[in-house]
């Protein structure tokens, strides 16, 4: 009676034993035993290793969030964020270096696209039976910005609407608009003259604000190229060339010789031509209606690195309703939504 436990015990554990050795010698053994097939198991297979496969997948999705969560960015800068960019720029001096800004670059869509670090691309080709091809991928990223892109068919000639004039992309030095229109006095701070499609929009733009209760002026319009050279060339003796070069374009790279942008103020002319106008009721309502008369704020907050120049919330570019209603929907920058690359240094 007492050896009869022992003996049972015993047979288990040799039981045991023989099908943990035949488990850890050979796994295809046992599933021959079990009557399935099984392929050979390899760590660098991933079709026999599935943790690879899931292990890749989290590092995919991230890459793709990260994109799009850029692009949200981006596409509030301009919009709704008003509140967020008077916060940080409030209590600030008036002057930035393009240092900080520089550091805060967010990527561009493209090279957010192509950002896949190294370990994971090799993953990547290890795994490319359980994952969607890489490069099907990145076409099918790069054809959804496009669809976001507005592009006009004429960004080069200084007389169209949607000319887009930045460090990298200079007007002609001889360069005058042709149906340059006096602004309508009550609506402006001296003489302004600005294009006449551009003057009609910037009635409209006025009056509506003046609806709203808000009492806007305009402080500056069309610019020629020698009252540019005058300005820059001004500030240059005073400033040197850094801090000059962020605070006026230099003659040729001004928007205002377009005849399409307008510097707006309170009529009060509290807080004119500062980022602290952003603050302001005029500042937000522009931010928020500007485009519903065909303009845009061009300079919009922490987006130097395209643009070129620091947040002006006080100038507004004309590009006609379509294009400012896309842009302030879109990437809220004319560069970006047009598929310009950025200009943020002069290139010359
Ligand atoms: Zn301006």
């Amino acid at each position: 009676m007492p050896r009869r436990p022992t003996a049972t015990l015993t047979a288990a554990a040799v039981t045991l034993a023989c099908l943990g050795a035949s488990l850890y010698a050979s796994p295809q053994v046992i599933a021959q035993n079990m009557g399935r097939q099984v392929h050979a198991f390899s760590p660098l297979d991933p079709t026999t290793y599935p943790m690879a496969a899931e292990a890749a997948k989290p590092q995919l999705e991230t890459t793709a969030d990260a994109s799009r969560e850029q692009s949200t960015l981006s596409g509030d800068s301009n919009d709704s964020d008003t509140n967020t960019a008077i916060t940080r720029h409030e209590d600030q001096p008036e002057l930035h270096t393009a240092d900080t800004d520089v550091q805060e670059q967010p990527k561009l869509p493209d090279e957010a696209a192509d950002s896949v670090d190294p370990s994971s691309s090799q993953l990547l080709s290890r795994v490319e039976v359980a994952l969607p091809d890489p490069d099907t991928d990145a076409s099918e990223t790069a054809q959804s910005a496009e669809e976001d892109l507005n592009v006009p068919d004429d960004v080069d000639s200084p007389d169209a609407l949607t000319v887009i004039v930045n460090k990298a992309r200079p007007l002609p030095e001889d360069y005058i608009p042709a149906d340059l229109v006096e602004l309508p006095s009550q609506l402006s701070t001296g003489t302004q003259t600005l294009r006449q499609e551009a003057a009609d929009a910037t009635e409209t733009l006025i009056a509506a604000a003046q609806d709203d209760g808000v009492a806007l002026t305009v402080m500056s319009s069309y610019r020629s190229y020698q009252y540019q050279h005058e300005l820059y060339n001004n500030y240059l003796t005073r400033y040197g060339t850094t801090v000059t070069d962020e605070m006026s374009a230099r003659p040729g790279y001004s928007e205002h010789q377009t005849g399409l942008a307008i510097d707006v103020a309170p009529a009060s002319g509290e807080h004119s031509l500062q980022q602290s106008f952003g603050d302001t009721v005029g500042g937000q309502w522009l931010a928020e209606h500007a485009h519903e008369y065909g303009f845009v704020v061009r300079y919009p907050l922490d987006q130097q690195n395209v643009t070129g120049f620091d947040y002006e919330p006080w100038h507004l570019r004309y590009f006609g309703e379509d294009y400012a209603q896309h842009i302030v929907d879109n990437t809220g920058v004319a560069e970006l939504d047009f598929g310009l690359d950025p200009a943020p240094d002069y290139t010359e």
